[in-house]
């Protein structure tokens, strides 16, 4: 009975697009079967630094991917912002909205890459500011070379608060979890797993994982990151993030990425090392690691005194980088199958966006009307 007026969706991904996915389609008046191998603190979303960028973001930036889809991905970033920003007053959500300061090696004025960038970040982000003055006033090392600058208000998500009250969130609306993994299995064995589930439609928000189950060319694109205590213990405490802005990043494969986490510990990152899929490393095993950490001790002297003791903690995770840009689409086969993958390092800022669009195409499939459904 229920079934005539509540449609099910099968979601197949418990990280930020699979819940975020979840959580729309419940308030569309879709039910959720959430199916997925690792829920929680085991995804790469509790990973992300989780620091909101303008595209194509920096936070392992591999390769820009095509124009067309550089701008749908433009979208997402704008609708997820408008979104942060509605959370801010959720306080389970981990959500902050902080200062973050982008360093340029060059003038921006003579650099048409970040000119862009700058030109067209500005009407949809809160406090923008461009001003070589940042440098000094935020204490950076001159010797680090950065001659220019630009700022703005970004969301800041703590994911492991926010993961968990996405998940609350989903499991309130009804969600029914099944923990399992799905072995290589095709597209079209995909959809009648869901049929035989009584899904009506099925999500893939697998991730990297969507490489085994589409065949799609994904790569992990390897990040990590220190997250050190931040309380004014071992350094003043930083209440503002503070990163390489794009071109001067891009290459070398590490970048400054000092991003405030909560309230009280700060994020030291980072790198972006393409086909890299351990992710037990340390100091040794990967001499990166260390020298990411000097380079943010260099960059902000202040951090001198941070410490990497007992109360720290490494994170490493796989970006899941796709070259054609992350893939929101539908896939017609015994139950609709839409996919919401490849987000590459801006798998929270495109959420909400992709999510959002991952709906619209389900709401057309089952010939659902946006407005009859709409909460
Ligand atoms: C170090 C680092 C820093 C980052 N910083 C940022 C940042 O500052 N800003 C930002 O926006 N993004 C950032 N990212 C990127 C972001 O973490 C990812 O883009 C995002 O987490 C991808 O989310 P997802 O839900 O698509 O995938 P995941 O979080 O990987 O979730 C995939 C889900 O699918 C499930 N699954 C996969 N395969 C199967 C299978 N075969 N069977 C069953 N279940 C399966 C998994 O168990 C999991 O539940 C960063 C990433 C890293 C590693």
């Amino acid at each position: 009975m229920g079934k005539a007026t509540r449609p099910l969706a099968m979601v197949l991904g418990a990280g930020v697009s699979g819940l975020t996915t979840a959580y729309l389609l419940q308030r569309c008046g879709i039910d959720v079967l959430l199916v997925a191998e690792q829920f929680g603190r085991r995804t790469t979303s509790v990973v992300a630094g989780a620091l909101w960028e303008w595209q194509p973001a920096v936070c392992g930036f591999y390769e820009a991917p095509p124009k067309a889809v550089l701008q749908r991905e433009k979208r997402w970033s704008i609708a997820s912002y408008e979104r942060f920003l509605q959370l801010l007053g959720e306080r389970a959500a981990g959500v902050y909205l902080r200062r973050v300061t982008f360093y340029l090696d060059t003038p921006a004025a003579d650099n048409p890459f970040e000119w862009q960038k700058m030109v067209e970040m500005r009407p949809h982000v809160h406090g923008f500011c461009h001003d070589a003055a940042l440098i000094d006033e935020n204490g950076v090392n001159p010797a680090m070379g950065f001659v220019d600058a630009y700022a703005y208000l970004a969301p800041m998500i703590d994911t492991d608060m926010y993961m968990g009250w996405l998940l609350g969130e989903v499991l309130c609306g009804g969600a029914v979890l099944k923990p399992e993994r799905l072995e290589s299995c095709s597209p079209q064995q995909l959809c009648e797993f869901a049929r035989n589930h009584g899904a009506d439609v099925l999500f893939n928000c697998t991730g990297l994982g969507a490489l085994e189950l589409t065949g799609d060319e994904l790569i992990p694109v390897r990040g990590a990151w220190y997250l050190v205590r931040n309380d004014g213990t071992d350094f003043a405490a930083i209440r503002e993030a503070h990163c390489t802005a794009l071109q001067s990043a891009a290459g070398g494969g590490e970048f400054i990425f000092i991003v405030p986490r909560g309230g009280d510990r700060l994020i030291l990152g980072g790198i972006a090392q393409p086909y890299q899929w351990q992710k037990e490393i340390d100091e040794q095993s990967t001499p990166a690691l260390g020298h990411m950490l000097e380079q943010c001790r260099l960059f902000m002297p202040a951090l001198g005194q941070a410490k990497i003791h007992e109360a720290s903690e490494l994170r490493v995770g796989l970006r899941p980088f796709r070259r054609r840009g992350a893939r929101v689409e539908l896939e017609s086969g015994a139950v609709p199958l839409i996919h919401n993958y490849g987000h590459g390092g801006s798998g929270v800022t495109l959420s909400w966006g992709a999510a959002d669009e991952a709906v619209q195409l389900a709401q057309q499939a089952l010939g659902l009307s946006a407005a009859a459904v709409a909460v």
